[in-house]
């Protein structure tokens, strides 16, 4: 299938309050955002006409903002609306949701105190992040080369542009020797997640998951949890260190993209997509599209 440029589709865009034709939609190249990873971004879904926890995303999109020391100049409700408007402006009931907000070119250099902030919200089709043939295997992901980053050194719990460059990385190495996905380590060895999505081991039906106290603690992670204690399942989250994996039988990763995917292995390890997860991915994918009540 050829691909089509995401800078060459027709539709509309929102940006800094307005709809501009998806082509017109374009920064300079003195950008500080481009050139000093000052944005912040959200990555949500819209279902059925309806995008599943809307507020909660733009939320952390302006907490991811302030987090990198610059305040969206909008509200969190007209953000909101942004995000119906364009699915509605380009005739999208299942759509992917894309805000972002950046640092303009007023200023060009470390201090970047008077420039302008943008935001725009761009929406598309977008399916599956993995094909159902994946999911009902389960994806292969081997070890990242880089580690989360501690507390210390990045702004961990912002959804930043600037904290993907090693998930890109990290990906790209992976797809090259033939596996979807990477799992990354954080600074002191422990699992924490993947270079889009979080992740849950099983281990003899009770659910483990590391604690997200260097990653995002995901949107999707957070309704997994409460789907999985709301079917009665134990839910623990802990340190994992990697050889632990020994004893897991089912692992799977969640997030807005991702949804609920099983995995079949983790560079040495292996599992089976099992009933549990299989379970949550299916009452996954019926919650968000308001046929199961939340949990
Ligand atoms: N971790 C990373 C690195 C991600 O990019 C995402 C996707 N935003 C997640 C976790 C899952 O977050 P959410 O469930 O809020 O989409």
């Amino acid at each position: 299938m050829a691909l089509v440029p995401f800078d060459d589709r027709d539709g509309w865009i929102w940006l800094d309050g307005q709809f501009v034709a998806w082509r017109e939609a374009k920064v300079h190249v003195l950008t500080h955002g481009l050139h000093y990873a000052s944005a912040v971004f959200e990555g949500e879904r819209m279902y059925g006409g309806e995008i599943y926890k809307l507020t909660e995303h733009t939320e952390r999109l302006f907490k991811s903002a302030e987090m990198l020391d610059f305040e969206i100049p909008f509200t969190v409700a007209e953000i909101d609306q942004a995000c119906k408007d364009t699915c509605a402006k380009n005739g999208l009931t299942d759509a992917y949701v894309r805000p972002i907000a950046w640092r303009g070119s007023e200023m060009i250099g470390v201090s970047a105190q008077d420039t302008k902030i943008h935001v725009s919200v761009a929406v598309w089709e977008w399916p599956s992040y993995f094909s159902p043939e994946e999911k009902a295997k389960g994806i292969r992901m081997c070890w990242a080369k880089y580690k989360r980053p501690s507390p210390e050194t990045e702004p961990v719990h912002a959804k930043a542009t600037g904290l993907y460059m090693i998930c890109t990385i990290s990906k790209h190495a992976a797809e090259k020797d033939g596996y979807t996905d990477a799992m990354m380590l954080d600074y002191r060895g422990y699992v924490a997640e993947s270079t889009g999505s979080n992740v849950f081991f099983v281990q003899d039906g009770v659910l483990h998951t590391p604690t997200p106290d260097c990653f995002l603690n995901g949107i999707t992670r957070q309704s997994v949890i409460a789907l999985a204690k709301g079917k009665g399942f134990e839910v623990v989250e802990r340190h994992i260190k990697p050889e632990e994996l020994a004893g897991f039988t089912e692992c799977f990763v969640v997030g807005t993209a991702a949804e609920v995917t099983p995995v079949s292995q983790i560079g040495e390890y292996r599992f089976t997509p099992g009933n549990i997860s299989l379970s949550l991915m299916d009452d996954y994918a019926k919650m968000v599209r308001r046929q199961l009540q939340p949990a």
